[in-house]
Protein backbone atom coordinates (compact mmCIF):
# COMPACT_ATOMS: atom_id res chain seq x y z
CA UNK A 1 0.00 0.00 0.00
CA UNK A 2 1.33 3.47 -0.82
CA UNK A 3 0.62 6.49 1.19
CA UNK A 4 -0.69 8.64 -2.08
CA UNK A 5 -3.46 6.09 -2.84
CA UNK A 6 -4.49 5.76 1.42
CA UNK A 7 -7.30 7.57 3.08
CA UNK A 8 -5.59 8.18 6.14
CA UNK A 9 -6.43 11.48 7.32
CA UNK A 10 -4.02 12.48 10.24
CA UNK A 11 -4.69 15.68 12.47
CA UNK A 12 -3.28 17.30 15.60
CA UNK A 13 -7.20 18.25 16.52
CA UNK A 14 -7.92 16.18 19.73
CA UNK A 15 -11.94 15.92 20.14
CA UNK A 16 -12.51 17.53 23.18
CA UNK A 17 -14.28 14.76 24.81
CA UNK A 18 -11.25 12.32 24.56
CA UNK A 19 -9.22 11.68 27.75
CA UNK A 20 -7.63 8.44 27.00
CA UNK A 21 -4.86 8.02 24.98
CA UNK A 22 -6.33 5.14 22.76
CA UNK A 23 -8.89 7.52 21.72
CA UNK A 24 -6.92 10.43 21.28
CA UNK A 25 -4.65 8.79 19.36
CA UNK A 26 -6.76 6.48 16.99
CA UNK A 27 -8.97 9.54 16.24
CA UNK A 28 -5.94 11.71 15.67
CA UNK A 29 -3.91 8.51 13.24
CA UNK A 30 -7.03 8.29 11.03
CA UNK A 31 -8.16 5.29 12.25
CA UNK A 32 -11.73 6.09 13.68
CA UNK A 33 -13.94 8.12 12.74
CA UNK A 34 -16.90 9.30 15.42
CA UNK A 35 -20.53 9.71 13.69
CA UNK A 36 -22.75 9.29 16.73
CA UNK A 37 -22.58 9.03 20.36
CA UNK A 38 -20.70 5.72 21.10
CA UNK A 39 -20.98 5.09 17.07
CA UNK A 40 -17.22 4.77 15.32
CA UNK A 41 -16.58 4.37 11.54
CA UNK A 42 -13.70 2.44 11.27
CA UNK A 43 -11.39 4.40 7.89
CA UNK A 44 -9.03 2.15 6.26
CA UNK A 45 -6.61 2.04 8.71
CA UNK A 46 -8.34 1.05 11.34
CA UNK A 47 -10.12 -1.45 9.53
CA UNK A 48 -6.87 -3.38 9.13
CA UNK A 49 -5.95 -3.03 12.71
CA UNK A 50 -9.35 -4.43 13.37
CA UNK A 51 -9.17 -7.00 10.95
CA UNK A 52 -5.86 -8.28 11.85
CA UNK A 53 -7.62 -8.70 15.39
CA UNK A 54 -10.63 -10.21 14.60
CA UNK A 55 -7.91 -12.75 11.87
CA UNK A 56 -6.39 -13.99 15.64
CA UNK A 57 -9.58 -14.37 17.43
CA UNK A 58 -10.71 -16.71 14.77
CA UNK A 59 -7.92 -18.63 14.26
CA UNK A 60 -7.52 -19.75 17.81
CA UNK A 61 -11.52 -20.16 17.72
CA UNK A 62 -11.29 -22.34 15.03
CA UNK A 63 -8.16 -24.01 16.28
CA UNK A 64 -10.38 -25.64 19.47
CA UNK A 65 -13.03 -27.41 16.74
CA UNK A 66 -15.75 -24.30 17.66
CA UNK A 67 -17.58 -23.64 14.32
CA UNK A 68 -18.24 -20.09 12.95
CA UNK A 69 -22.03 -18.83 12.27
CA UNK A 70 -23.19 -15.91 11.93
CA UNK A 71 -26.83 -14.61 13.69
CA UNK A 72 -28.60 -11.85 12.24
CA UNK A 73 -28.02 -8.34 14.38
CA UNK A 74 -31.76 -8.01 14.47
CA UNK A 75 -33.43 -10.19 16.30
CA UNK A 76 -37.53 -10.51 17.48
CA UNK A 77 -38.62 -9.13 21.22
CA UNK A 78 -40.00 -12.48 21.51
CA UNK A 79 -36.90 -13.79 22.17
CA UNK A 80 -35.73 -11.48 24.73
CA UNK A 81 -39.01 -11.86 26.74
CA UNK A 82 -38.87 -15.93 26.55
CA UNK A 83 -35.39 -15.30 28.33
CA UNK A 84 -36.55 -12.46 30.81
CA UNK A 85 -34.13 -10.15 29.13
CA UNK A 86 -36.49 -7.55 27.89
CA UNK A 87 -36.71 -6.54 31.70
CA UNK A 88 -33.13 -7.32 33.17
CA UNK A 89 -31.40 -5.92 30.17
CA UNK A 90 -33.20 -2.85 30.84
CA UNK A 91 -32.51 0.49 28.41
CA UNK A 92 -29.42 -1.22 27.11
CA UNK A 93 -31.93 -2.78 24.49
CA UNK A 94 -32.52 -0.79 21.65
CA UNK A 95 -36.29 -1.82 20.62
CA UNK A 96 -38.07 -0.57 17.37
CA UNK A 97 -41.10 -1.40 15.60
CA UNK A 98 -41.15 -2.64 12.05
CA UNK A 99 -43.73 -1.16 9.58
CA UNK A 100 -46.08 -3.94 10.17
CA UNK A 101 -45.73 -2.88 13.94
CA UNK A 102 -43.80 -6.06 15.19
CA UNK A 103 -41.27 -5.66 17.82
CA UNK A 104 -37.36 -5.89 17.62
CA UNK A 105 -34.30 -5.80 19.52
CA UNK A 106 -30.69 -4.86 17.91
CA UNK A 107 -28.68 -7.95 19.52
CA UNK A 108 -26.31 -6.95 22.38
CA UNK A 109 -25.27 -10.42 22.69
CA UNK A 110 -26.98 -13.69 21.59
CA UNK A 111 -27.24 -16.48 24.10
CA UNK A 112 -31.35 -16.41 22.65
CA UNK A 113 -30.40 -16.58 19.29
CA UNK A 114 -28.14 -19.10 19.47
CA UNK A 115 -30.34 -21.44 21.72
CA UNK A 116 -33.68 -20.75 19.27
CA UNK A 117 -30.77 -22.12 16.81
CA UNK A 118 -29.97 -25.39 18.33
CA UNK A 119 -33.35 -25.61 19.49
CA UNK A 120 -35.04 -28.57 17.73
CA UNK A 121 -31.84 -29.25 15.77
CA UNK A 122 -29.91 -30.88 18.20
CA UNK A 123 -32.50 -33.45 19.92
CA UNK A 124 -29.69 -36.17 21.05
CA UNK A 125 -26.85 -36.28 23.55
CA UNK A 126 -25.20 -38.30 20.80
CA UNK A 127 -24.88 -34.68 19.06
CA UNK A 128 -23.31 -32.97 21.87
CA UNK A 129 -21.09 -31.45 22.60
CA UNK A 130 -20.73 -28.24 20.06
CA UNK A 131 -18.98 -24.77 20.42
CA UNK A 132 -21.04 -21.94 18.15
CA UNK A 133 -19.54 -18.75 17.60
CA UNK A 134 -19.71 -15.41 15.41
CA UNK A 135 -17.64 -12.13 15.27
CA UNK A 136 -20.82 -9.62 14.72
CA UNK A 137 -22.03 -6.06 15.79
CA UNK A 138 -23.37 -5.65 19.27
CA UNK A 139 -25.77 -2.75 19.64
CA UNK A 140 -25.71 -1.87 23.58
CA UNK A 141 -27.26 1.45 24.89
CA UNK A 142 -24.69 2.36 27.34
CA UNK A 143 -25.47 4.76 29.74
CA UNK A 144 -22.53 6.58 29.09
CA UNK A 145 -20.91 5.59 25.73
CA UNK A 146 -17.27 6.80 26.48
CA UNK A 147 -13.83 6.35 25.75
CA UNK A 148 -14.27 5.97 22.50
CA UNK A 149 -13.48 1.89 21.29
CA UNK A 150 -13.56 1.68 24.23
CA UNK A 151 -16.99 1.69 25.55
CA UNK A 152 -19.18 2.26 22.14
CA UNK A 153 -22.89 1.72 21.76
CA UNK A 154 -22.04 -0.15 18.97
CA UNK A 155 -19.34 -2.85 18.77
CA UNK A 156 -17.26 -5.54 17.69
CA UNK A 157 -17.55 -8.78 19.53
CA UNK A 158 -16.47 -12.21 19.61
CA UNK A 159 -19.11 -14.33 21.01
CA UNK A 160 -19.41 -18.18 21.38
CA UNK A 161 -22.05 -20.32 22.97
CA UNK A 162 -21.52 -24.25 23.78
CA UNK A 163 -24.08 -26.77 24.60
CA UNK A 164 -23.63 -30.20 26.71
CA UNK A 165 -24.80 -33.24 28.17
CA UNK A 166 -23.10 -32.86 31.36
CA UNK A 167 -21.86 -30.22 33.81
CA UNK A 168 -18.34 -31.80 33.54
CA UNK A 169 -18.60 -31.63 29.73
CA UNK A 170 -18.81 -27.78 30.24
CA UNK A 171 -16.36 -27.38 32.82
CA UNK A 172 -13.63 -29.25 30.12
CA UNK A 173 -14.99 -26.63 27.24
CA UNK A 174 -14.97 -23.94 29.37
CA UNK A 175 -10.80 -24.74 30.47
CA UNK A 176 -10.58 -25.17 26.24
CA UNK A 177 -11.94 -21.67 25.87
CA UNK A 178 -9.58 -19.80 28.72
CA UNK A 179 -6.74 -21.90 26.93
CA UNK A 180 -7.34 -20.17 23.59
CA UNK A 181 -8.01 -17.16 25.05
CA UNK A 182 -4.60 -16.84 26.88
CA UNK A 183 -3.66 -17.17 23.36
CA UNK A 184 -5.25 -14.77 21.62
CA UNK A 185 -4.18 -12.30 23.98
CA UNK A 186 -0.36 -13.39 23.75
CA UNK A 187 -0.20 -13.61 20.19
CA UNK A 188 -1.80 -9.82 20.21
CA UNK A 189 1.18 -8.85 22.23
CA UNK A 190 -0.62 -7.91 25.48
CA UNK A 191 0.12 -8.12 28.88
CA UNK A 192 -3.03 -9.66 30.76
CA UNK A 193 -4.44 -11.47 33.76
CA UNK A 194 -7.21 -13.56 33.74
CA UNK A 195 -9.68 -13.04 36.93
CA UNK A 196 -12.33 -14.42 38.72
CA UNK A 197 -15.58 -11.79 37.68
CA UNK A 198 -19.02 -11.71 38.82
CA UNK A 199 -21.36 -13.12 36.25
CA UNK A 200 -23.24 -9.60 36.18
CA UNK A 201 -27.14 -10.16 33.81
CA UNK A 202 -25.69 -12.54 31.86
CA UNK A 203 -25.97 -15.18 34.84
CA UNK A 204 -24.81 -19.07 35.74
CA UNK A 205 -22.40 -19.79 37.82
CA UNK A 206 -18.27 -19.10 37.83
CA UNK A 207 -16.95 -17.01 35.47
CA UNK A 208 -13.50 -15.29 34.14
CA UNK A 209 -12.43 -12.23 32.91
CA UNK A 210 -9.37 -11.48 31.38
CA UNK A 211 -8.01 -8.08 32.16
CA UNK A 212 -5.45 -6.25 30.14
CA UNK A 213 -3.33 -4.30 32.61
CA UNK A 214 -3.52 -0.82 32.12
CA UNK A 215 -4.05 2.35 34.41
CA UNK A 216 -6.71 3.79 32.32
CA UNK A 217 -8.41 0.44 33.49
CA UNK A 218 -11.93 1.07 34.57
CA UNK A 219 -11.83 -1.78 36.14
CA UNK A 220 -10.22 -2.65 39.27
CA UNK A 221 -8.68 -6.52 40.13
CA UNK A 222 -7.51 -7.51 43.26
CA UNK A 223 -4.00 -9.52 42.62
CA UNK A 224 -2.06 -11.52 44.97
CA UNK A 225 1.63 -11.25 44.26
CA UNK A 226 2.41 -14.18 45.95
CA UNK A 227 0.33 -16.76 43.91
CA UNK A 228 -1.70 -16.77 40.87
CA UNK A 229 -5.08 -15.22 42.82
CA UNK A 230 -6.69 -12.77 40.76
CA UNK A 231 -10.44 -11.49 40.60
CA UNK A 232 -12.46 -8.25 39.68
CA UNK A 233 -13.43 -6.53 43.05
CA UNK A 234 -16.56 -7.38 42.56
CA UNK A 235 -15.80 -10.90 43.08
CA UNK A 236 -12.54 -10.68 45.11
CA UNK A 237 -12.71 -12.87 48.38
CA UNK A 238 -9.83 -12.45 51.24
CA UNK A 239 -9.15 -14.52 53.91
CA UNK A 240 -11.72 -13.60 57.18
CA UNK A 241 -9.81 -10.42 58.60
CA UNK A 242 -8.41 -11.22 62.43
CA UNK A 243 -9.97 -8.31 64.75
CA UNK A 244 -9.86 -8.45 68.52
CA UNK A 245 -12.71 -9.59 70.29
CA UNK A 246 -14.46 -8.32 73.13
CA UNK A 247 -13.55 -9.47 75.80
CA UNK A 248 -9.56 -9.46 74.82
CA UNK A 249 -10.11 -5.99 74.83
CA UNK A 250 -12.13 -5.17 77.59
CA UNK A 251 -11.63 -8.66 79.82
CA UNK A 252 -15.19 -7.77 80.64
CA UNK A 253 -18.45 -9.77 80.19
CA UNK A 254 -20.10 -9.06 77.32
CA UNK A 255 -23.40 -7.54 77.84
CA UNK A 256 -26.18 -5.29 75.70
CA UNK A 257 -26.48 -2.25 76.38
CA UNK A 258 -27.86 0.72 75.13
CA UNK A 259 -26.05 3.85 75.17
CA UNK A 260 -26.53 7.94 74.88
CA UNK A 261 -24.43 8.91 71.86
CA UNK A 262 -25.89 12.19 70.98
CA UNK A 263 -25.87 13.63 67.92
CA UNK A 264 -23.05 10.64 66.42
CA UNK A 265 -24.12 9.81 63.32
CA UNK A 266 -20.59 8.22 62.15
CA UNK A 267 -18.65 5.25 63.12
CA UNK A 268 -16.10 7.45 63.29
CA UNK A 269 -17.66 9.32 66.24
CA UNK A 270 -18.97 6.68 67.82
CA UNK A 271 -15.91 4.47 67.90
CA UNK A 272 -14.58 7.75 69.27
CA UNK A 273 -16.57 8.23 71.91
CA UNK A 274 -16.53 4.69 73.27
CA UNK A 275 -12.52 4.06 73.01
CA UNK A 276 -13.17 1.26 70.59
CA UNK A 277 -11.93 0.15 67.71
CA UNK A 278 -14.03 0.94 64.40
CA UNK A 279 -13.47 -2.90 63.35
CA UNK A 280 -15.64 -3.38 66.77
CA UNK A 281 -18.36 -1.57 65.14
CA UNK A 282 -21.26 -2.51 62.51
CA UNK A 283 -21.70 -0.51 59.84
CA UNK A 284 -25.33 0.09 58.61
CA UNK A 285 -25.65 1.08 54.82
CA UNK A 286 -29.16 1.93 53.71
CA UNK A 287 -29.88 1.69 49.78
CA UNK A 288 -32.99 1.73 47.92
CA UNK A 289 -33.27 -1.98 45.76
CA UNK A 290 -34.74 -1.64 42.41
CA UNK A 291 -37.15 -4.64 41.09
CA UNK A 292 -39.04 -5.44 38.35
CA UNK A 293 -42.04 -3.69 39.43
CA UNK A 294 -41.47 -2.21 43.12
CA UNK A 295 -38.65 -0.69 44.75
CA UNK A 296 -37.52 -1.24 48.53
CA UNK A 297 -35.63 0.29 51.40
CA UNK A 298 -32.79 -2.54 52.57
CA UNK A 299 -29.79 -2.23 54.82
CA UNK A 300 -26.40 -4.14 54.32
CA UNK A 301 -24.34 -4.27 57.38
CA UNK A 302 -20.30 -4.48 57.45
CA UNK A 303 -17.97 -4.30 60.09
CA UNK A 304 -17.42 -0.43 60.63
CA UNK A 305 -13.77 -0.56 59.00
CA UNK A 306 -15.48 -2.52 55.89
CA UNK A 307 -16.64 -0.74 52.39
CA UNK A 308 -19.86 -2.15 50.82
CA UNK A 309 -19.21 -4.02 47.30
CA UNK A 310 -22.31 -2.84 45.52
CA UNK A 311 -22.23 -5.50 42.80
CA UNK A 312 -21.88 -8.24 45.59
CA UNK A 313 -25.24 -6.10 47.86
CA UNK A 314 -26.71 -6.40 44.07
CA UNK A 315 -25.89 -10.12 43.88
CA UNK A 316 -27.19 -10.75 47.57
CA UNK A 317 -30.67 -9.86 47.60
CA UNK A 318 -31.14 -10.26 43.43
CA UNK A 319 -32.50 -6.64 42.45
CA UNK A 320 -32.02 -4.72 39.16
CA UNK A 321 -29.72 -2.24 40.80
CA UNK A 322 -29.20 -0.36 44.30
CA UNK A 323 -29.71 3.27 44.14
CA UNK A 324 -29.06 5.72 47.24
CA UNK A 325 -32.40 6.29 49.16
CA UNK A 326 -33.17 9.91 50.12
CA UNK A 327 -33.54 10.87 54.04
CA UNK A 328 -37.40 10.75 53.46
CA UNK A 329 -37.50 7.76 52.13
CA UNK A 330 -35.52 6.14 55.05
CA UNK A 331 -37.46 7.61 57.46
CA UNK A 332 -41.06 6.76 56.19
CA UNK A 333 -39.68 2.88 56.33
CA UNK A 334 -39.22 4.00 60.24
CA UNK A 335 -35.28 3.48 60.04
CA UNK A 336 -33.01 6.33 61.76
CA UNK A 337 -30.29 6.96 59.48
CA UNK A 338 -27.15 7.27 61.47
CA UNK A 339 -28.29 5.31 64.21
CA UNK A 340 -29.11 1.84 62.25
CA UNK A 341 -28.68 -1.49 64.03
CA UNK A 342 -29.44 -5.28 62.73
CA UNK A 343 -31.17 -5.44 66.64
CA UNK A 344 -35.21 -4.28 66.43
CA UNK A 345 -35.08 -3.31 62.75
CA UNK A 346 -38.77 -2.15 62.02
CA UNK A 347 -39.73 -6.08 61.31
CA UNK A 348 -40.70 -5.26 57.19
CA UNK A 349 -37.43 -4.17 56.57
CA UNK A 350 -34.61 -6.48 53.85
CA UNK A 351 -31.71 -7.16 56.29
CA UNK A 352 -28.29 -8.56 54.87
CA UNK A 353 -25.30 -9.20 56.98
CA UNK A 354 -21.76 -9.89 55.65
CA UNK A 355 -20.58 -12.97 56.55
CA UNK A 356 -18.00 -11.92 58.79
CA UNK A 357 -19.67 -11.03 60.82
CA UNK A 358 -21.79 -14.36 61.62
CA UNK A 359 -22.19 -14.98 65.06
CA UNK A 360 -19.65 -12.02 66.31
CA UNK A 361 -19.84 -10.91 69.83
CA UNK A 362 -19.57 -7.59 71.43
CA UNK A 363 -19.82 -5.23 68.64
CA UNK A 364 -21.13 -1.45 68.51
CA UNK A 365 -24.35 -0.64 66.63
CA UNK A 366 -27.13 2.07 65.85
CA UNK A 367 -30.10 1.21 68.37
CA UNK A 368 -32.64 1.94 65.79
CA UNK A 369 -33.79 5.36 68.00
CA UNK A 370 -32.42 8.79 67.60
CA UNK A 371 -29.13 9.41 69.57
CA UNK A 372 -29.07 5.81 70.97
CA UNK A 373 -26.47 2.99 70.25
CA UNK A 374 -25.94 -0.39 71.46
CA UNK A 375 -22.86 -2.08 73.19
CA UNK A 376 -21.86 -5.57 73.73
CA UNK A 377 -24.11 -7.23 71.17
CA UNK A 378 -24.37 -10.53 70.49
CA UNK A 379 -25.03 -11.55 66.81
CA UNK A 380 -25.74 -15.12 67.20
CA UNK A 381 -29.26 -14.53 69.02
CA UNK A 382 -30.59 -12.93 65.96
CA UNK A 383 -32.89 -14.85 63.95
CA UNK A 384 -33.13 -16.23 60.35
CA UNK A 385 -30.60 -13.56 59.50
CA UNK A 386 -29.00 -13.90 55.77
CA UNK A 387 -25.14 -13.86 55.65
CA UNK A 388 -23.62 -12.91 52.41
CA UNK A 389 -20.43 -11.80 51.34
CA UNK A 390 -20.73 -7.99 50.95
CA UNK A 391 -17.43 -6.46 51.63
CA UNK A 392 -15.24 -4.46 48.89
CA UNK A 393 -11.76 -6.63 49.79
CA UNK A 394 -9.12 -3.70 50.59
CA UNK A 395 -5.43 -3.32 49.73
CA UNK A 396 -3.48 -5.36 52.67
CA UNK A 397 -6.16 -7.86 52.73
CA UNK A 398 -4.95 -11.68 52.58
CA UNK A 399 -5.49 -13.44 50.32
CA UNK A 400 -7.00 -16.55 50.63
CA UNK A 401 -5.12 -19.04 49.33
CA UNK A 402 -1.82 -18.32 50.81
CA UNK A 403 -2.09 -15.36 52.97
CA UNK A 404 -0.23 -12.98 51.28
CA UNK A 405 -1.09 -9.18 50.76
CA UNK A 406 -3.60 -8.54 48.15
CA UNK A 407 -3.34 -5.20 46.15
CA UNK A 408 -5.21 -3.82 43.24
CA UNK A 409 -4.31 -2.86 39.81
CA UNK A 410 -6.23 -1.92 37.35
CA UNK A 411 -7.53 -3.65 33.94
CA UNK A 412 -9.63 -3.60 30.70
CA UNK A 413 -12.11 -6.36 30.44
CA UNK A 414 -11.30 -7.49 27.22
CA UNK A 415 -13.36 -10.80 27.44
CA UNK A 416 -15.43 -12.78 30.13
CA UNK A 417 -16.44 -16.69 29.66
CA UNK A 418 -19.26 -17.95 31.84
CA UNK A 419 -20.51 -21.19 32.81
CA UNK A 420 -23.53 -20.48 32.06
CA UNK A 421 -25.74 -23.51 33.17
CA UNK A 422 -29.34 -24.18 32.15
CA UNK A 423 -30.60 -20.62 32.85
CA UNK A 424 -31.28 -20.15 29.26
CA UNK A 425 -32.17 -23.32 27.52
CA UNK A 426 -34.57 -23.83 30.21
CA UNK A 427 -36.48 -20.14 29.49
CA UNK A 428 -36.96 -20.86 26.23
CA UNK A 429 -37.58 -24.79 26.62
CA UNK A 430 -34.46 -26.50 24.69
CA UNK A 431 -34.24 -29.69 25.45
CA UNK A 432 -32.12 -33.21 24.41
CA UNK A 433 -32.62 -36.71 25.55
CA UNK A 434 -30.37 -37.90 27.50
CA UNK A 435 -29.11 -41.55 27.12
CA UNK A 436 -31.78 -42.39 29.56
CA UNK A 437 -34.22 -41.27 26.83
CA UNK A 438 -35.29 -38.33 28.98
CA UNK A 439 -35.47 -34.97 28.28
CA UNK A 440 -32.80 -32.29 29.61
CA UNK A 441 -31.94 -28.74 28.90
CA UNK A 442 -28.82 -27.82 27.37
CA UNK A 443 -26.02 -27.22 29.81
CA UNK A 444 -24.31 -24.39 28.26
CA UNK A 445 -21.29 -21.79 28.33
CA UNK A 446 -20.99 -18.16 27.18
CA UNK A 447 -17.53 -16.77 25.55
CA UNK A 448 -17.16 -12.98 24.61
CA UNK A 449 -14.37 -11.00 23.91
CA UNK A 450 -14.54 -7.81 22.72
CA UNK A 451 -12.58 -7.51 19.66
CA UNK A 452 -13.68 -3.54 18.89
CA UNK A 453 -12.91 -2.50 22.52
CA UNK A 454 -8.85 -4.68 21.87
CA UNK A 455 -8.12 -2.21 19.49
CA UNK A 456 -8.08 0.45 22.11
CA UNK A 457 -6.74 -2.05 25.00
CA UNK A 458 -3.59 -2.20 22.52
CA UNK A 459 -3.05 0.95 22.43
CA UNK A 460 -3.50 2.02 25.89
CA UNK A 461 -0.88 -0.56 26.82
CA UNK A 462 1.27 0.42 23.79
CA UNK A 463 1.47 4.54 23.41
CA UNK A 464 3.66 7.06 24.19
CA UNK A 465 3.55 10.97 23.84
CA UNK A 466 4.27 10.86 20.28
CA UNK A 467 1.32 8.25 19.40
CA UNK A 468 0.12 4.46 19.36
CA UNK A 469 3.14 2.16 19.33
CA UNK A 470 1.04 -1.17 17.46
CA UNK A 471 2.66 -4.71 18.19
CA UNK A 472 3.39 -7.21 15.71
CA UNK A 473 0.17 -8.95 15.37
CA UNK A 474 -2.04 -5.64 15.49
CA UNK A 475 0.32 -3.10 13.58
CA UNK A 476 -1.32 -2.28 9.97
CA UNK A 477 1.73 -2.35 8.72
CA UNK A 478 5.07 -3.62 9.78
CA UNK A 479 7.39 -1.25 7.92
CA UNK A 480 6.86 2.17 6.93
CA UNK A 481 9.42 3.08 4.05
CA UNK A 482 9.91 7.01 3.90
CA UNK A 483 10.98 8.39 0.80
CA UNK A 484 12.70 11.76 2.16
CA UNK A 485 12.10 13.72 -0.48
CA UNK A 486 9.69 11.67 -3.15
CA UNK A 487 10.03 14.22 -6.42
CA UNK A 488 14.13 12.67 -6.47
CA UNK A 489 13.92 10.19 -8.56
CA UNK A 490 16.60 8.43 -7.19
CA UNK A 491 15.24 8.40 -3.72
CA UNK A 492 11.52 7.54 -5.03
CA UNK A 493 13.43 4.66 -6.97
CA UNK A 494 15.36 2.90 -3.82
CA UNK A 495 12.06 3.55 -1.80
CA UNK A 496 10.06 1.74 -4.02
CA UNK A 497 12.66 -1.25 -4.61
CA UNK A 498 13.13 -2.07 -0.63
CA UNK A 499 9.19 -1.75 -0.21
CA UNK A 500 8.83 -4.15 -3.18
CA UNK A 501 11.69 -6.52 -1.83
CA UNK A 502 9.95 -6.62 1.78
CA UNK A 503 6.13 -7.27 0.29
CA UNK A 504 8.10 -10.47 -1.86
CA UNK A 505 9.96 -11.49 1.96
CA UNK A 506 5.68 -11.02 3.58
CA UNK A 507 5.96 -7.99 5.18
CA UNK A 508 3.23 -6.07 5.28
CA UNK A 509 4.54 -2.68 4.44
CA UNK A 510 3.47 1.14 3.16
CA UNK A 511 5.58 3.31 1.10
CA UNK A 512 5.38 6.93 2.25
CA UNK A 513 5.52 8.07 -1.46
CA UNK A 514 3.99 11.31 -1.05
CA UNK A 515 5.26 14.17 -3.07
CA UNK A 516 3.65 17.17 -1.36
CA UNK A 517 4.51 16.16 2.12
CA UNK A 518 8.09 17.38 3.79
CA UNK A 519 10.15 14.90 5.51
CA UNK A 520 9.24 16.24 8.91
CA UNK A 521 5.48 15.43 8.41
CA UNK A 522 5.56 12.08 7.42
CA UNK A 523 7.97 11.28 10.39
CA UNK A 524 5.30 12.75 12.35
CA UNK A 525 2.80 10.41 10.73
CA UNK A 526 4.91 7.45 11.75
CA UNK A 527 5.28 8.40 15.14
CA UNK A 528 1.56 9.06 15.41
CA UNK A 529 0.39 6.70 13.56
CA UNK A 530 2.88 3.62 15.14
CA UNK A 531 4.42 1.23 12.59
CA UNK A 532 6.92 -0.77 14.61
CA UNK A 533 9.28 0.27 12.02
CA UNK A 534 10.60 2.94 9.49
CA UNK A 535 12.85 2.86 6.43
CA UNK A 536 14.12 6.45 5.79
CA UNK A 537 15.62 6.45 2.71
CA UNK A 538 17.11 10.17 2.96
CA UNK A 539 20.06 12.28 1.86
CA UNK A 540 22.54 9.67 2.47
CA UNK A 541 21.40 7.51 -0.53
CA UNK A 542 24.18 8.95 -2.51
CA UNK A 543 26.39 6.86 -0.12
CA UNK A 544 24.38 3.58 -0.40
CA UNK A 545 22.57 4.05 3.36
CA UNK A 546 19.58 4.59 5.03
CA UNK A 547 18.39 4.73 7.97
CA UNK A 548 16.11 2.03 10.01
CA UNK A 549 14.11 3.61 12.93
CA UNK A 550 12.03 2.02 15.90
CA UNK A 551 9.11 2.95 16.90
CA UNK A 552 9.11 2.11 20.65
CA UNK A 553 12.47 2.92 21.19
CA UNK A 554 12.91 5.94 18.84
CA UNK A 555 16.34 4.31 17.77
CA UNK A 556 18.32 5.52 14.88
CA UNK A 557 20.23 2.79 12.83
CA UNK A 558 21.81 3.39 9.31
CA UNK A 559 22.24 0.41 7.11
CA UNK A 560 23.97 -0.25 4.19
CA UNK A 561 20.82 -0.36 1.40
CA UNK A 562 22.02 -3.42 0.23
CA UNK A 563 21.11 -5.49 3.68
CA UNK A 564 18.11 -3.32 5.04
CA UNK A 565 15.57 -5.89 4.16
CA UNK A 566 17.56 -8.88 5.62
CA UNK A 567 18.05 -6.54 8.72
CA UNK A 568 14.11 -5.67 8.64
CA UNK A 569 13.15 -9.41 8.11
CA UNK A 570 15.25 -10.31 11.01
CA UNK A 571 13.79 -8.17 13.53
CA UNK A 572 10.33 -8.67 12.47
CA UNK A 573 10.53 -12.69 12.10
P1 LIG B 1 -18.40 -4.08 30.89
O1 LIG B 1 -18.35 -4.61 32.30
O2 LIG B 1 -17.11 -3.45 30.45
O3 LIG B 1 -19.60 -3.26 30.60
P2 LIG B 1 -19.74 -6.44 30.10
O4 LIG B 1 -19.50 -7.24 31.32
O5 LIG B 1 -21.02 -5.78 29.91
O6 LIG B 1 -18.56 -5.34 29.97
P3 LIG B 1 -19.79 -8.80 28.44
O7 LIG B 1 -21.25 -8.87 28.38
O8 LIG B 1 -19.04 -9.78 29.26
O9 LIG B 1 -19.36 -7.31 28.83
O10 LIG B 1 -19.24 -8.77 26.94
C1 LIG B 1 -18.06 -9.46 26.49
C2 LIG B 1 -16.98 -8.47 26.06
O11 LIG B 1 -17.46 -7.46 25.17
C3 LIG B 1 -16.42 -7.69 27.23
O12 LIG B 1 -15.44 -8.45 27.91
C4 LIG B 1 -15.83 -6.48 26.54
O13 LIG B 1 -14.51 -6.74 26.09
C5 LIG B 1 -16.73 -6.26 25.35
N1 LIG B 1 -17.67 -5.13 25.57
C6 LIG B 1 -18.73 -5.09 26.40
N2 LIG B 1 -19.36 -3.91 26.35
C7 LIG B 1 -18.66 -3.17 25.44
C8 LIG B 1 -18.83 -1.85 24.92
N3 LIG B 1 -19.82 -1.07 25.33
N4 LIG B 1 -17.94 -1.41 23.99
C9 LIG B 1 -16.94 -2.20 23.56
N5 LIG B 1 -16.75 -3.45 24.01
C10 LIG B 1 -17.59 -3.94 24.93
MG1 LIG C 1 -18.41 -8.81 31.76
Amino acid sequence: MKFSQMFMPTTKETPSDATLPSHQYLIRGGFISQSGAGLYDFMPLGKIVLDKIRAVVKEEMDNTGANEMLCSFVTPQSFWDESGRSITMGNELLRFKDRKNAEYVLSPTNEESVVNMVKNRITSYKNLPVNLYHINLKFRDEARPRFGLMRGREFLMKDAYSFHATNEDLVREFNVMEEAYKKVYTRLGLEFRVVDADSGAIGGSGSKEFMVLANSGEDTIVVCPDCDYGANIEAATRAKKEVKKWHELTDGVVKMEKVLTEGMKTIEDVSNFLSTPKAQSIKAVIKKAVYEEFSKIVVFFVRGDDELEETKATNAIDCLELVDASEEEIAAVGLCAGYCGPFNLPEEITFVVDNELENEIGLVCGANEENYHYTGTDLSTLKDVKYFDLIAVQEGDKCTSCGGDLYYTKGIEAGHIFQLGTKYSEAMDAKFLDENGKAQAFIMGCYGIGVSRLVAAVIEQNHDEKGCIWTKETAPFLVDVIVSNAKKEEELEAGIKIYEDLKALGIDTILDDRKKERFGFKMGDFELIGFPYAVVVGKKLQDGIVEIVDRKTLEKEEVDIKRVTEKLYSKIK
